[in-house]
């Protein structure tokens, strides 16, 4: 006869076979800095776990390194791994919020106070962005991420730096990180301050010509003085910046056919769900009626581009 004892018996440990090692941590896929500066506290906000968007950005998304590579990418592009840390913006935290709202992102200045950078995200844009092409929707995101980085990390004239370059600034970087959209294209005509993709091409334009780390020197240029256009870009350059534009439009005459010829099969490929920038008035695209907005930095804020069907 058995007994069966009224005190319960915690279940015994499973026994490892002595021939088996411990398990090795797992790796990491952080990117290891080029750069020394201090990695600020960076937070990620989703608002809506049930939102398809939400679905995208954790599927497609590596979330515990996709902010520090965007950090990586800004602070490698836009300063020297010499530079002390009195040089770049003294950004201590940036949080990632995600949410459903009209447009893309923004970033801006936090309750808290300049130092603390917010970036809003759309959850309606990430949903809708074309899954047709490999890595399309992993791409976009982090392209926006870096895009939005730059305006946490960028020098802009204490507040005087035209609107369209600092956006230019934004989307060279996103350019040398490898993430420009398949609808980018180098195009002449307009102004070189029209923004986004149409300045960042010409500011990549420059870093070829003049050599690498001149959009470094523009950026730091930017600093601590007011912008003067006449003598901003002779200083840098020797040359004012609608000679500069011009070269730069004489030099795309030489290779426009190739350039425009590929983005057409590009879009032809991808004609179901071609993401279409928008551009809107910056001061109007500055003012989000639900976003907390400091003056010091309106020129970061951006609600300029629509996702619309291909014609
Ligand atoms: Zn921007």
């Amino acid at each position: 006869m058995s007994t069966v004892s009224s005190e319960p018996t915690p279940s015994p440990l499973p026994i490892r076979a002595s021939s088996l090692k411990p398990p090795t941590p797992p790796t990491t896929s952080r990117p290891h800095p080029r750069h020394s500066f201090p990695v600020p506290k960076l937070r990620l906000e989703i608002q809506d776990l049930n939102h398809n968007g939400a679905n995208v950005f954790t599927s497609h998304s590596n979330i515990s390194t996709a902010l520090a590579a965007a950090v990586d990418a800004v602070l490698s592009t836009l300063y020297k791994p010499t530079a002390t840390n009195s040089l770049i913006p003294p950004t201590r935290s940036v949080t990632l919020i995600l949410r459903s709202m009209d447009g893309v992102a923004y970033t801006t200045g936090s309750s808290l106070d300049d130092d603390h950078k917010e970036i809003h995200f759309s959850l309606d844009y990430i949903a809708n962005i074309s899954s047709k092409q490999p890595h399309r929707q992993r791409d976009e995101i982090q392209g926006v991420l870096v895009h939005e980085m730059v305006h946490c990390w960028q020098w802009n004239a204490l507040g005087t730096a035209p609107g369209g370059l600092i956006e230019g600034i934004a989307d060279f970087v996103r350019l040398k990180a490898g993430l420009s959209p398949p609808h980018w294209r180098k195009r002449s005509g307009g102004d070189w301050d029209s923004g986004y993709e149409r300045t960042g091409y010409f500011l990549e334009w420059l870093e070829d010509t003049w050599g690498q780390g001149s959009v470094m020197s523009l950026n730091s240029s930017l600093k601590d003085k007011k912008y003067v256009e006449g003598v901003f870009w002779e200083k840098l350059f020797g040359k004012r910046v609608e000679k500069l534009w011009n070269d730069y439009e004489s030099s795309l005459g030489k290779t426009e056919s190739g350039e425009e010829k590929s983005a057409r099969s590009i879009d032809h490929e991808d004609e179901e769900g071609v993401l279409v920038e928008k551009d809107v008035d910056l001061k109007e695209a500055c003012q989000p009626d639900d976003a907390k907005v400091d003056s010091t930095y309106t020129t970061s804020l951006e609600q300029l581009w629509r996702v619309q069907r291909a014609k």
